[in-house]
């Protein structure tokens, strides 16, 4: 039997996916009242957002939670990835994209830095030995770019690479495409990196909760940075259970408010 084909159309937009810390929100085994909290958004798969792009359907991070994603937005196909790091709350969902291989009739093109390639050689090892494998869907076929720090083409859209600072030794990409850019999974943006993010009409940056953390930013400096930067309009994301959605967003600078899981996002 033929099967029916589902997927919405996103182009033009962009749609959170998931905007929770690596844990996720609630977090397992937690009865704080953010967890036990009835309001949908308050409940935060990892972090990943999708675009829709000329050319087709870009998935920036492939969480976790990859799989709930893609069927709650009921988006059927994802034509490319690009990756921030290689943490595993952004890249272990990859092989739930092996039906892909056949949609698009060929391997799925991953954009990355060497260091998350390596890190993904050496998870989905089995995708790439060369045995023979028993059926065609047996492992996910993946074909790897290497971006850099100079602005590249992904599906007929220009993405300006911002290089942040994940913890004092860790570096990770954020992504400017157009005037809306996504910085997620940082606690610096170096004087270069911060003069590459003005004129936005949306920012997406990281916030993980009140207090400080070794490797994001914390609200109060999340607000700080966007105050700087001056987008149109500021979404928080990476968020812990910390931040309950409704509460926080009433404290918040107008212009700024907390991400929430299928937020869509127009492109311009
Ligand atoms: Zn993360
Ligand atoms: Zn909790
Ligand atoms: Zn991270």
């Amino acid at each position: 039997m033929p099967h029916e084909f589902l997927t919405t159309d996103i182009r033009g937009q962009m749609v959170l996916l998931g905007t929770g810390t690596s844990v996720g929100v609630p977090m397992i085994g937690c009865g704080c009242e953010v967890c036990r909290s009835t309001n949908p958004k308050n409940r935060r798969l990892r972090c990943s957002a999708i675009l829709g792009l000329p050319g087709g359907n870009l998935l920036i991070d492939t969480s976790p939670d990859v799989r709930v994603q893609l069927l709650r937005e009921q988006i059927g196909i994802v034509h490319s990835v690009l990756y921030t790091h290689e943490h595993a709350d952004h890249v272990f969902g990859l092989d739930d994209l092996r039906m892909m291989q056949f949609y698009l009739g060929g391997p799925v093109p991953l954009h990355c830095e060497p260091g998350v390639e390596n890190r993904i050689r050496k998870s989905f090892d089995y995708a790439f030995n060369s045995e023979a494998h028993t059926h065609p869907g047996a492992v996910p076929q993946l074909a790897f770019h290497r971006v850099g720090l100079e602005p590249f083409e992904i599906l007929g859209a220009t993405f300006v690479p911002i290089r942040m600072q994940h913890g004092r030794r860790f570096e990770v990409l954020g992504f400017r495409f157009g005037n809306v850019a996504y910085c997620t999974d940082t606690n610096a943006i170096p004087p270069a990196s911060m003069a590459q993010l003005t004129g936005l009409d949306v920012l997406i940056l990281d916030a993980l909760r009140p207090r400080g953390h070794a490797t994001h930013f914390s609200l109060e400096e999340a607000v700080e940075v966007a105050r700087q930067l001056a987008p149109k309009q500021t979404y928080f994301t990476h968020m812990s259970h910390e931040l309950e959605h409704e509460a926080t967003n009433a404290k918040l600078p107008a212009g700024m408010a907390l991400a929430y899981d299928g937020l869509r996002i127009e492109l311009t």
